[in-house]
């Protein structure tokens, strides 16, 4: 059995990170090295996908609840215009191997998107 991601750890109060909003199947925290004024990161309680291309296939009614978070946890926090980003594999800049959206939304620090 693999490790628990570390968005696992989050979840279940293991590594401290103040959730922000949370559906029934989906979770929001802030990213901890933000590249935009507003930088939140829209996590599916479950592990089970690694990436969005999986995630699509296998339950997309769990997307749409990530996009529904995404929407209106960005809109709280002042943001009705914002950028999603899925990086989908390591070339494309994934870390962490359990999907989860990039809420980026301000100017962005471009310099640190390219790092
Ligand atoms: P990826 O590079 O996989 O698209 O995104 C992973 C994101 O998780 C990165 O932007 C990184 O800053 C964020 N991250 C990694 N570890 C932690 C953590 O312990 N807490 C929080 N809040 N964010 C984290």
């Amino acid at each position: 059995m693999s490790e628990p991601s570390i968005f696992t750890r989050i979840l279940e109060g293991e590594i401290p990170s103040e959730i922000v909003a949370e559906t029934e199947n989906v979770f929001a925290i802030r990213d901890i090295a933000p590249r935009a004024p507003l930088h939140l990161l829209v996590i599916p309680k479950t592990a089970a996908y690694r990436n969005v291309v999986e995630l699509a296939a296998g339950d997309p009614a769990l997307l749409a609840e990530m996009v529904g978070l995404a929407s209106s946890v960005a809109a709280e926090q002042g943001s009705t215009d914002f950028r999603l980003v899925f990086n989908t594999g390591p070339g494309a800049g994934q870390t962490v191997f359990h999907v989860h959206a990039h809420v980026l939304a301000g100017e962005l620090d471009e310099e640190s998107l390219r790092a």
